[in-house]
């Protein structure tokens, strides 16, 4: 599957669709997603045409790939969720069909706010961390899930 350029989060990178903007630099835009699922749900996405977690981490530059996940890491500390005794937060990203992701532009959802519940079963990649997280091993891991539809 091509890129699509009409994409949601394209129209939304070139302005011709508003969002609520959390934080921006050279390698991304964040922005609270527009139907939250948590007290905290913000999107984080690259600036550049990728439609997936791999096809980014595959195709994009090295400075692509550091850049924007500094970017996560800046809009994290933005929304006041770094720090070990902060109370934690989820990462997610969802990929195709089994993933049930929406929109073919890669991005990372940020949900923090509540305790999250153990770890979501319907998610391609799932990053958990601290207290609100879940995490139950403290040393940085990510979870793959697939081989099912998501529920
Ligand atoms: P996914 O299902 O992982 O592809 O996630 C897509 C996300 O984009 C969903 O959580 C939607 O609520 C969110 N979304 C769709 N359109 C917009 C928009 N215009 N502004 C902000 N978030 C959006």
């Amino acid at each position: 599957m091509q890129y699509d350029k009409n994409n949601i989060f394209a129209k939304i990178l070139r302005g011709e669709i508003q969002c609520n903007k959390v934080y921006e630099d050279d390698f991304c835009l964040a922005f609270n997603d527009l139907h939250p699922t948590a007290p905290i749900h913000v999107l984080v996405i690259p600036k550049g045409q990728y439609k997936s977690f791999d096809d980014f981490c595959l195709n994009g530059s090295q400075n692509e790939i550091s850049g924007f996940f500094k970017g996560v890491t800046g809009t994290l500390e933005i929304l006041g969720l770094v720090g070990d005794n902060k109370d934690g937060y989820r990462l997610i990203t969802n990929c195709g069909v089994h993933g049930d992701q929406t929109v073919h532009h890669f991005h990372i959802h940020i949900l923090a706010g509540t305790k999250l519940g153990s770890i979501v079963t319907h998610s391609c990649v799932v990053l958990h961390c601290r207290l609100h997280g879940d995490q139950t091993v403290h040393h940085f891991h990510i979870h793959i899930l697939a081989g099912t539809k998501a529920r």
